[in-house]
């Protein structure tokens, strides 16, 4: 469920009408609904209730500081991928210790940020970084919580691009090799193991994965614990789905992967921390776009939009589906048309959906697509200087630009000529 609803035949955000903001911002834009972001987080915390946990909000998924100040106000903790990611984190006033660094590549530089400023726990995915991270700890006089990532070998049935838990993925340690590992581990100074980490794709939208890679952590659990390991924290990371397709079967509700959760690892009183991305954020923003030109092409039609690849990357990427409405609700019974619906970027790829059966469209009028705010904004780029778009929050009746527009200048000033040239 989300807040972007038509009332008397015009699309809004909670209480907004998107085409006041368009007015007011210009196309194309990302618009974001608060409430939708609180109720998605309140699922996944209800979900969990009667477990020891905390809901690590993935910001990668969308990582606007305004979006981040409201989840973080609401107590969630935030699951980081990189240094810019941390700094952004605490820029929002969210405090170290709820924040879990996540990511196979971290640098020496990015250890020592999340050591002095402050960590919950690092999830570490491999041997080297585990060394790296001991010394880093050890020179800050540290001792760090460390939770270490296992491959579960599972397949999510996800899209290749976004499956992280199976064989011959970059990610974490083989689980077959878990126990050598967390004995090399537990005897490096500086480290302090305190549970295990698990995730094992994006965009599931079937819960047997899930249940299976929970699974053999549960199992693992117990071996480790055998061997001696204090494994009091499981982080179970993010991955749960979103219906991006509205015609198609419901995925599955934070509500069923809670109660996987509390079947499988329940029983091992364990803090549970989970990590979702996409299920907080996507549904809680729309891209908004107008039409510039209908083109009739030898045997289809285009839709030629003023959105493009560079502001939304996802159908060219991952060949991502995302449903295109009119923010002109069609009169009932009005002819739909079929279009390839097109941005502007000198490339075949820049094709958000072909042969779309949807609402009629002329030039001039605005369109939105659904499901846009999470992977939308934080992967844009200037690709064919199209400067970056704007972000706009809407809460009830009020909105506000949380990421203006840059000028032409601005962006082409960011370039420096050497004096020599
Ligand atoms: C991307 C990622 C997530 C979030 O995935 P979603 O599908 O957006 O929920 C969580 N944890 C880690 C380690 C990730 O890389």
């Amino acid at each position: 469920m989300d807040h972007f609803l038509y009332q008397d035949g015009e699309l809004f955000a909670e209480d907004v009408s998107l085409r006041d903001i368009a007015a007011q911002v210009g196309t194309p834009f990302y618009c974001y609904s608060a409430a939708t972001l609180t109720r998605h987080f309140n699922l996944f915390d209800e979900a969990l209730a009667g477990m020891e946990h905390l809901v690590c909000y993935a910001m990668k998924a969308n990582s606007n500081q305004a979006v981040l100040k409201l989840l973080g106000d609401m107590g969630a903790g935030m699951d980081v991928v990189s240094g810019g990611e941390y700094r952004r984190a605490r820029a929002a006033g969210v405090p170290g210790e709820r924040i879990v660094f996540s990511g196979v590549g971290k640098t020496e530089e990015e250890m020592r940020l999340a050591i002095s400023g402050g960590i919950r726990q690092f999830n570490i995915e491999s041997e080297p970084e585990m060394v790296l991270l001991s010394s880093v700890a050890v020179s800050l006089g540290a001792e760090v919580p460390v939770t270490i990532r296992v491959n579960p070998d599972v397949d999510a049935k996800t899209h290749e691009k976004i499956s992280t838990g199976k064989k011959g993925d970059k990610f974490g340690i083989p689980i077959s090799r878990a126990v050598e590992v967390y004995a090399q581990a537990a005897a490096l100074p500086g480290l302090k193991v305190i549970g295990i980490d698990v995730h094992i794709g994006s965009q599931m939208v079937d819960l047997e994965p899930f249940r299976l890679a929970f699974r053999k952590v549960a199992e693992l659990t117990e071996v480790l614990r055998g061997e001696g390991h204090e494994i009091a924290r499981l982080d179970l990371g993010g991955g749960l789905g979103i219906p991006y397709e509205r015609s198609n079967a419901d995925p599955p509700l934070p509500r069923d992967f809670g109660q996987v959760v509390r079947e499988e690892v329940g029983h091992l009183g364990c803090e549970i921390e989970i990590e979702p991305g996409r299920l907080i954020a996507g549904n809680a923003g729309v891209l908004v776009s107008k039409v510039i030109y209908v083109k009739s092409g030898e045997d289809r039609n285009f839709l030629i939009l003023d959105a493009a690849m560079n502001d939304l990357i996802r159908p060219a990427m991952y060949g991502a589906y995302h449903d295109i409405i009119p923010l002109s609700e069609p009169k009932p019974g009005a002819e739909p048309a079929t279009y390839d619906v097109v941005g502007p970027v000198c490339e075949s790829g820049d094709t958000f959906t072909k042969q779309r059966v949807m609402a009629e469209m002329g030039p001039g009028e605005l369109v939105a697509f659904r499901s846009a705010g999470a992977y939308g904004a934080v992967m844009s780029s200037e690709y064919n200087s199209r400067p970056l778009i704007p972000e706009v929050l809407v809460r009830g009746d009020q909105f506000a630009v949380i990421r203006p527009r840059p000028t032409f200048d601005e962006m082409i000033n960011r370039d420096t000529i050497p004096p020599w040239l």
